[in-house]
């Protein structure tokens, strides 16, 4: 566990959208487990665009998904909103989330400075690379040097699918950062017959690692259900993951 975290190696991060409550999210853990998943997903504070839409289980969320992680030996990632709820998040989730519409909180990513966990920080929705790590930057010269940048698509001209994957970001981004960089295709499709093709393009474009939204019953999440795939899925998009990193490697060589 503190390898994977200390000095990222290539990591599937898989989980439900938004935590539901424990008994869902333990058996769709377990079943993970089952396929090789290290790294256990899930939101509890949901920062939707409608008022009206469910919010996530908020402290109580956080709660289960520490509970599920310990009881299966998984490490937790999940994403923190607010400055208030760093030091608890930190206390009780291995890995912290900065969301695409917190890219810009700098009090936020100063906070997130200060803890020793790694931070996943995903790219505004219309931010630039530069933009991106100087956001990253900020979480850094506060004092925590592990960050972990992930692309989930940014916004363009095209409504066919949620958003734009940017497949040049993880070159770039490593070139420019050295940072990890990984992929969240789910985000970018939207729709979860476009999630396998991202994915693998992704690894085969040289991505750290994929953040893949899956649950076992996926039509019947609350949040996000359309993005959503069955473990089955992921489990063969993980069978494709070391012939493709094999691949380009040879084309970097
Ligand atoms: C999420 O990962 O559940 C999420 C809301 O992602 P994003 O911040 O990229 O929209
Ligand atoms: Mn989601």
């Amino acid at each position: 566990m503190e390898n994977i975290i200390d000095k990222w190696s290539f990591g599937v991060i898989a989980g439900p959208c938004s935590i539901e409550a424990y008994e869902p999210l333990y058996a769709t853990a377990l079943e993970l487990k089952k396929r090789g998943i290290k790294m256990l997903r899930g939101g509890a504070y949901k920062l939707r665009t409608s008022v009206h839409s469910f919010r996530g289980l908020g402290d109580a969320g956080i709660h289960h998904l520490s509970k599920v992680g310990k009881d299966l030996g998984l490490i937790t990632v999940s994403e923190c909103t607010q400055i208030d709820k760093v030091e608890f998040m930190a206390q009780n989730i291995d890995i912290l989330v900065v969301g695409t519409r917190n890219m810009h909180n700098y009090p936020l990513l100063e906070r997130l400075g200060k803890i020793g966990a790694p931070v996943i920080l995903k790219r505004g929705i219309a931010s630039t690379y530069d933009e991106w790590l100087a956001a990253a930057e900020y979480i850094m010269e506060s004092g925590n040097e592990r960050v972990i940048l992930c692309e989930r698509g940014i916004r363009t001209f095209e409504p066919e699918t949620r958003y734009t994957l940017d497949i040049s970001a993880i070159s770039v981004m490593k070139k420019k950062s050295g940072l990890p960089v990984i992929i969240d295709p789910s985000h970018a499709a939207g729709s979860r017959y476009l999630v396998p093709s991202l994915a693998l393009a992704a690894v085969a474009a040289g991505a750290d690692g994929l953040m893949i939204e899956c649950q076992i019953n996926p039509c019947e999440s609350i949040c996000d259900a359309s993005q959503t795939i069955e473990p089955e899925m992921l489990s063969r998009i993980m069978e494709c993951v070391p012939h493709l990193q094999q691949e380009y490697l040879k084309i970097l060589s």
